[in-house]
Formats: C-alpha cells, sequence, structure tokens
C-alpha cells in the first residue's frame, strides 16, 4: 500500500489548536505515515512531538517560515517551508527569533488599531490565547470571537477585520535570504501555497525560477488555496523548473476545516525532499 504523507501542519507551537503531541496522535488515527510538523517560524514544538511519537508514523521536523519579496512595491509576503535543518544554525535561529519578535510587536499594534474603534479585545488576553507559541492574526481572531464581534475564524479574515481593515504587514525574511540559510543549515526549502491568489498578491513565476536557482527544491501545488488551474500550473512550472511537487493539508486544528491528510505528497516526492537534506536533523522514526 502506498504511504500517506502529510507534510505541512501547525500545532499549539504556532497557530494550530493541538499541542505537537496530540498531533502526532490524530496523525496516526487519521491513518497518516508521514507528518511534518511546520509551525510558523519555530522550532519549539519538535522535541514534544518526538516524544510522543506513535509506532509506525515516522516525523519530518520542519518550520514555515514567514518571507518577503522586495521585488515589488509593495513587498509581497510569502511562506517557505523548510524541512530538516539544523535547529541549532545560530544565523537562521537569530531569524526566526527576530521574526517571532516582529509578530509580538504588530500583534500588539492590531489590536491598538481595534481598541483605537472601541472594540473590546486586549492583547495580554490574546498572548495569553497562544500560550508562548509564536503568535498570528488566528490568535487575534479568537478574541473577535470571544468577543461576539464575529462567528468564525474565516469571517475574522475578511476585509472588514484582520483581512484588510486590522491587517499590518510584520518584518519578514528576505525570501532569497531565507533560502540560502534553510540550505545553509542542512534543510531542504520548498514554497508554500505559491499562487494561493484567494490570500492575496502572489509572486510571478519569473521569481520562482530564480529562487530554484539559490536552493528553492520544490513547490507545494495541492493546497487548499489552491483551485485547480492553480494546482495545475504549479505542478507545470515545477515540472519546467525539475522542482519537486508536495501536497499537504496546513491542519490548523479547529482555526481552520481542512482536515489531516486532506491534501498528499508521493513517496517520491518525500524521498527526494529527505535525499536533499544534509543536516543533522533525520527522519524521526516512532
Ligand atoms: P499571520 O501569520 O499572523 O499573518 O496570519 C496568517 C495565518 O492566518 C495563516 O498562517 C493561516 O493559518 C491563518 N489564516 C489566513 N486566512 C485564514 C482564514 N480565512 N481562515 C482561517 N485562518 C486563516
Ligand atoms: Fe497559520
Ligand atoms: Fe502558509
Ligand atoms: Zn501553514
Amino acid at each position: 500500500m502506498r504511504s500517506r504523507i502529510d507534510l505541512h501542519t501547525h500545532s499549539t507551537a504556532s497557530d494550530g489548536t493541538l499541542t505537537p503531541a496530540e498531533l502526532v496522535r490524530a496523525a496516526a488515527e487519521a491513518g497518516l505515515d508521514v507528518l511534518a510538523l511546520t509551525d510558523h517560524d519555530t522550532t519549539a514544538g519538535w522535541a514534544s512531538a518526538v516524544r510522543a511519537l506513535p509506532p509506525g508514523l515516522r516525523l519530518v521536523r520542519g518550520a514555515e517560515i514567514s518571507c518577503r519579496w522586495f521585488g515589488t512595491e509593495p513587498a509581497v509576503p510569502l511562506h517557505l517551508l523548510a524541512y530538516l535543518f539544523d535547529p541549532d544554525a545560530p544565523e537562521l535561529v537569530a531569524e526566526l527569533a527576530r521574526v517571532r519578535a516582529a509578530r509580538e510587536e504588530r500583534g500588539e499594534r492590531i489590536v491598538a488599531l481595534l481598541r483605537a474603534d472601541g472594540i473590546d479585545v486586549s492583547w495580554p488576553e490574546i498572548l495569553a490565547g497562544a500560550a508562548g507559541g509564536t503568535v498570528g492574526r488566528p490568535h487575534i481572531a479568537q478574541a473577535l470571537i470571544r468577543a461576539g464581534l464575529v462567528t468564525t475564524t474565516n469571517e475574522a479574515f475578511g476585509p472588514d477585520w484582520l483581512g484588510e481593515r486590522y491587517r499590518l504587514p510584520k518584518e519578514d525574511i528576505e525570501v532569497f535570504h531565507a533560502v540560502r540559510l534553510v540550505r545553509a543549515a542542512g534543510g531542504v526549502p520548498v514554497f508554500a501555497h505559491p499562487r494561493a491568489t484567494r490570500r492575496g498578491r502572489i509572486v510571478p513565476d519569473a521569481l520562482i525560477a530564480e529562487l530554484a536557482t539559490v536552493g528553492l527544491a520544490g513547490l507545494e501545488a495541492d493546497h487548499e488555496d489552491h483551485s485547480p488551474a492553480e494546482r495545475a500550473h504549479v505542478r507545470a512550472l515545477a515540472g519546467e523548473l525539475g522542482l519537486v511537487v508536495t501536497g499537504s493539508s496546513d491542519f490548523h486544528g479547529t482555526h481552520k476545516t481542512v482536515r489531516l491528510g486532506a491534501h498528499t505528497t508521493t513517496e517520491e516526492a518525500y524521498e527526494r525532499i529527505v535525499a536533499e537534506a544534509s543536516g543533522v536533523t533525520g527522519v524521526a522514526y516512532g
């Protein structure tokens, strides 16, 4: 039987709702053979995920790195999945810490904007909701739900709220620098949902081709934020550039409706990613 491989998920170490231990158990229950833990800008969930790994499940330790492309004005935010990198590589560690701090500062400013409009949300309460994990807009969305202003996370990301009116940029990592840092740390970088127009602006294919020349390894094609046409486009582009194609759920627990294993990656693609990793972090076996 073919393996079921999901290479993009979030835990309470960032904006997911299952702890890393709960997440690996849920992955086994969902019938997955390989799971990647890819919390936003942190490796804080790795150790407890490894400790809780159920027999038969393989864990790819990773992260989803907040990046920005400054080749156009205003700069375009994008997400880089990074797999199997050294979590102690000093430059990468420093950049991730900087981004996490910038996320907190930006979250606090979003809350100030909301409060200036008389909306009763509090920053300490939102920080408490993140419980030490990387803070993101989903945590602010939960405060809007608790205040009875919206009913779903999706609604909180609408234009009247965190999607536009109360949206502020964060200080991300320059994308070429991020690709190089991930490779230097022995990791394998894959561009997350590169064509997700429904999330906002996207980067041109020419930029993806340039990133491929400095070490980008793959493109995530099968993702719930891609239409069938967008998936086909990403697949074709990956073919042209010789990049690995992945598919994944981007599971966030109850912060999103998508289920574990909703999209998956082929064994061939997974094997290529593992073979390209050259760092101290191997696949962990449960
Ligand atoms: P941030 O990282 O703070 O900019 O917030 C972006 C995060 O919000 C993404 O990683 C998603 O997890 C989440 N997100 C974005 N849009 C939605 C949506 N419509 N519904 C639920 N979560 C969303
Ligand atoms: Fe997220
Ligand atoms: Fe993402
Ligand atoms: Zn994600």
